[in-house]
């Protein structure tokens, strides 16, 4: 995907639909949530990034299936003569989210954003030209892309309006779409869903974020299959799909605890407790799922923790029925698994990962299975450049309880910090 000068864009308009108080999970008013509806990326919008401090893009942290900040053509236009403004007076509206104003018009230079503004925000106008506005924003000259603004106020539904007011603010939230240039996309099948970036407010900030992917809850995700393996070659251990195979459910549903509670609620809300604990912890947290459904497959997921986190949790409880305690999936010992790529590369931090978790779980009193560990050829593992783990919590005789999630959250969090050698 390159980013062309010039090129027409179809603004979709998004639907913003809430923020702080009026979200279960996110009433701290601390991490203000904007939640994007459609998945259609508009114009100029930024892999991640909050105002005046440019997350590092996706591309340089993966280091792989990278894609250029900056197109040949962007560079030749940033060489170009600065636009000619005809002096105007009025008011335009912001026609979309993340929308990135500049104190140049230029966007071959990502060191010029100024501010990241949402759908509805309305901007005095001082100058026209063919393809950018000069606006007056919160006493800044700056520019943004014609195409990006109307001079009509946006079709908006009450909550989005609000959402747009709050969202001027900066909460230090994005939502992540997967980019279809990032490495290992195209074996996605389900992938329209959006995550959630959320930017630590902590006085202790760490510049480390941390996946936290509640595991299932993607509707219709056990009807379509996904590559097992980039290279294409059969799983080598069993587990929801058999070894020998080269294609596997997407998402599968997950299982039932016998009290007749779905894995994938317990997973969502273990996942909600260990993202506060994390933030309040200064880690950043993207958020793979934050209701009882995403339109993201194992693949996408992985790809997004990928090129967004430092590291990809994926939270699971097993499908025994003797509450065996908690473990994680680690690597299989086979040399041909460990010699395909990404797996090569990066199964020795997958297994420091793991045995950080487990170890933090075992240090809040979590019982532990066995060793703590379970060889698994997982898709999550097959796909995986950054340290990546399934953990499995327990089973389905496991407790539950809010108690109970809290010490399994305090637990993980104790395992990052681990992993990462932070306090
Ligand atoms: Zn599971």
């Amino acid at each position: 995907m390159t980013r062309t000068y010039g090129r027409k864009i179809a603004v979709i308009l998004t639907t913003v639909s809430m923020i702080a108080a009026a979200v279960p999970g996110c009433g701290q008013g601390k991490y203000e949530k904007m939640e994007v509806a459609s998945e259609e990326t508009i114009g100029e919008m930024p892999e991640a990034e909050e105002s005046g401090q440019v997350k590092m893009s996706a591309a340089e942290k993966a280091g792989e299936g990278a894609q250029p900040e900056i197109s040949p053509s962007d560079r030749e236009r940033a060489m170009a003569p600065a636009p000619a403004f005809t002096d105007v007076s009025d008011t335009v509206y912001i026609k979309g989210n993340q929308v990135r104003l500049r104190t140049a018009p230029d966007t071959g230079d990502d060191q010029n954003i100024a501010a990241v503004v949402n759908i509805g925000t309305a901007l005095t106008r001082t100058g026209d030209s063919d393809d950018w506005c000069r606006i007056n924003y919160q006493g800044q000259i700056l520019y943004v892309s014609k195409g990006l603004v109307s001079s009509q106020q946006p079709q908006t539904t009450q909550e989005t309006s609000a959402a747009a007011q709050t969202t001027v603010s900066q909460s230090g939230v994005s939502q992540i779409s997967l980019d279809a240039g990032w490495k290992y996309a195209d074996f996605s099948a389900i992938k329209s869903g959006t995550a959630t970036l959320y930017r630590s407010e902590s006085a202790g900030r760490k510049g480390i974020t941390v996946c936290v992917n509640a595991g299932h809850g993607t509707s219709g995700g056990g009807s379509v299959k996904t590559q097992c393996h980039p290279d294409g070659t059969p799983k080598v251990t069993g587990g929801t799909t058999g070894a020998g195979a080269t294609k596997a459910i997407a998402v599968s549903s997950g299982m039932t605890f016998l009290d007749g509670t779905p894995e994938a609620k317990v997973t969502l809300a273990l996942a909600k407790v260990f993202k506060e604990k994390l933030l309040a912890a200064g880690y950043d947290v993207l958020m793979i799922r934050e209701g009882d459904d995403v339109q993201l497959d194992n693949i996408a997921r992985t790809v997004l923790a990928n090129n967004m986190a430092d590291c990809h949790i994926a939270l699971h409880w097993d499908s025994t029925e003797n509450n065996k305690g908690a473990f994680f999936m680690s690597v299989p010992n086979v040399a041909s698994y460990r010699a395909m790529e990404p797996v090569a590369s990066n199964w020795q931090k997958h297994q420091a990962l793991g045995e950080n978790l487990v170890a933090g779980l075992k240090g809040a009193g979590v019982k532990i299975f066995s060793g703590g560990s379970m060889e698994m050829d997982l898709t999550q593992t097959s796909y995986s450049t950054v340290p990546s783990i399934d953990i499995e919590l327990g089973d389905k005789a496991s407790d539950h309880s809010a108690g109970t999630l809290d010490v399994l959250a305090s637990g993980l969090l104790a395992g990052v910090n681990g992993y990462f050698g932070k306090e």
